[in-house]
């Protein structure tokens, strides 16, 4: 057996942070110690906001999203675009299209993509509330924002025939050329994508 080179309480505090995505056990031991030397204004202040966030987190009912208050602040946000909901696999999508600041329009977070093989069924995902959402009227588009994978466009191609009997329209994110990507290196199935869906110049 290993021998413990630190207290029970500090191999937990490793432990813990080693299964944060993209931290190993190396990384977590380093983090740990970053932790431990900063103490006072690191280790304390960010044990009372994890603390906080545990106890505040709650899923906005309309959206899917989290938040510390239900609507979250997107949806109870009355400068947002009400007729445009872009539908997000995660929160993570979610983020990363709020950090893009392209459009100010409403979300609704699935909680993942339709995928026979691993068993996720409609019913796994949040797509009955959406169906809701635009029947309840006042909804022109649905911009499918999930994933460019094949549980991704299965789970597109699935909600839009949900939605086809609503006279929404949906819409799909275009495939292709990423901004600033080079020829040689892309793939075949990004490479035809894009050749596909070729724009007038
Ligand atoms: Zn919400």
């Amino acid at each position: 057996m290993a021998e413990r080179i630190a207290g029970p309480e500090i191999e937990r505090l490793i432990q813990l942070l080693a299964r944060l995505p993209g931290l190993g056990p190396r990384s977590a031991r380093r983090a740990a110690l970053h932790l431990i030397r900063k103490r006072e204004e690191l280790l304390g202040p960010l044990a009372d906001a994890m603390r906080v966030a545990k106890e505040k987190i709650v899923t906005c009912s309309i959206c899917g999203n989290i938040d510390t208050s239900d609507p979250c602040a997107i949806c109870s946000d009355p400068r947002r675009d009400g007729s445009t909901i872009m539908v997000v696999e995660t929160i993570g999508d979610l983020w990363a299209l709020e950090r893009a600041n392209i459009l100010s329009a409403r979300y609704h977070v699935l909680g993942g993509a339709l995928s026979p093989l691993d068993g996720v069924g409609p019913d796994d995902l949040n797509i009955a509330k959406l169906v809701g959402r635009v029947a309840e009227g006042g909804v022109r588009e649905v911009i499918l924002a999930v994933n460019a994978t094949v549980d991704g466009q299965t789970t597109a191609h699935y909600i839009t025939e949900m939605l086809a009997h609503l006279g929404v329209k949906c819409t799909r994110l275009a495939h292709g050329m990423p901004v600033g990507g080079e020829l040689d290196y892309l793939d075949e199935g990004t490479l035809a994508a894009a050749l596909r869906s070729r724009t007038d110049l």
